[in-house]
């Protein structure tokens, strides 16, 4: 009687393992729980450890003092009451720049839902509440983490982006070096540590490996030209060429939805371009930024998003705005 329960027992564990492997899918809370609560607040990294993603992300920015905080733009009206507080404090161009406040005056602002130029929040149905929340800096989020991680038992991981290292250094400022030294003082330049590191400017990934080094694990973020996020040539690094010159220096790549879900007469197809899938085949994660629920790309609903991403495309991981919508898939799956 023993070896006959003992069978099915052995056969459903290996069914359960099989089926875990092939949905190897890692969730990125893009920006913290940024569909819930205002983006890159510690309360949105807390309320997104909760959700149990793979990866919690910090975009990084530095301040007058030499602080790297979590913020997504180098600049931050769209996100603070800055204009309110230190109205005179702008640019030239209008805009206020994290870079020319100190981080105890940027702790005095207020973080609200983003806002376009109009001041009208961007994802209309997201927070609505009046919580005052706080800029915080790298640190904070990083120990914020391993703590949750150490009381709750979890493995939660961090996935940091360099911001406009090429605008930073133009400012007289490192930013890479910057983050390698927070890295390094916590023990992450590691290639087995459970972080990554992401930059959408290809000769700063190339700096990172080459000149200072860098051990950790780094994405490729891709842009298109026309958005001028950085000096990289995108259509050079949208070919297969491109896609195997990258694995010399990276471990994947995070293109954008739009590069994944194209369009042909206004139906999207199913199909990946060569460079996706020379990618695929030369061994880059594929990371693709961002799915929102209140943001798809037009013509697919959320459940046929994933279902792609997961089962056809059989990529790697995601950025999304909301975790809670892809665990489920995944477990239903
Ligand atoms: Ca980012």
């Amino acid at each position: 009687m023993l070896k006959i329960d003992i069978k099915p027992i052995a056969l459903l564990s290996l069914a359960a393992l099989v089926s875990f492997q092939c949905l190897a899918f890692d969730i990125i809370a893009h920006r913290g729980a940024s569909g819930y609560l205002p983006e890159h607040t510690l309360a949105a990294t807390t309320m997104a450890f909760a959700q149990q993603p793979d990866y919690i992300e910090q975009d990084l920015v530095i301040t007058s003092d030499g602080e790297l905080v979590v913020l997504h733009d180098i600049h931050l009206e769209t996100v603070t009451n800055v204009a309110t507080m230190f109205p005179d404090r702008h640019r030239e161009d209008g805009r206020f720049y994290a870079l020319d406040f100190t981080l105890a005056e940027l702790r005095s602002l207020t973080v609200h839902e983003r806002t376009d130029s109009q001041g009208k929040q961007v994802y209309a149905n997201r927070y609505q509440g009046e919580g005052q929340f706080k800029v915080a800096t790298f640190t904070e989020h990083l120990s914020t983490i391993r703590s949750l991680n150490a009381t709750t038992g979890e493995s939660v991981g961090l996935y940091s982006e360099i911001k406009s290292p090429a605008w930073h250094r133009e400012q007289g400022i490192d930013i890479s070096k910057a983050v390698l030294k927070v890295l390094r003082a916590h023990n992450l330049d590691d290639a087995a540590a459970n972080i990554y590191i992401q930059c959408f400017d290809f000769e700063e990934i190339k700096r990172l490996r080459q000149e200072l080094g860098a051990r950790v694990k780094l994405i490729q973020l891709i842009a298109e030209n026309s958005w001028n996020e950085t000096p990289t040539n995108y259509d050079a690094l949208k070919t297969v060429a491109g896609m195997q010159e990258l694995t010399q220096y990276v471990q994947g790549i995070g293109p954008w939805l739009g590069h994944v879900t194209r369009y042909e007469q206004g139906q999207p197809t199913t199909e990946l371009t060569d460079w996706m899938m020379a990618a695929q085949q030369a061994g880059l994660l594929i990371h693709p930024y961002t799915f929102r629920l209140d943001a798809l790309p037009p013509g697919i609903s959320a459940e046929q998003l994933l279902m792609l991403m997961v089962k056809k495309w059989q990529f790697d991981g995601v950025f999304t705005d909301q975790v809670p919508p892809v665990k489920r898939f995944l477990q239903s799956q």
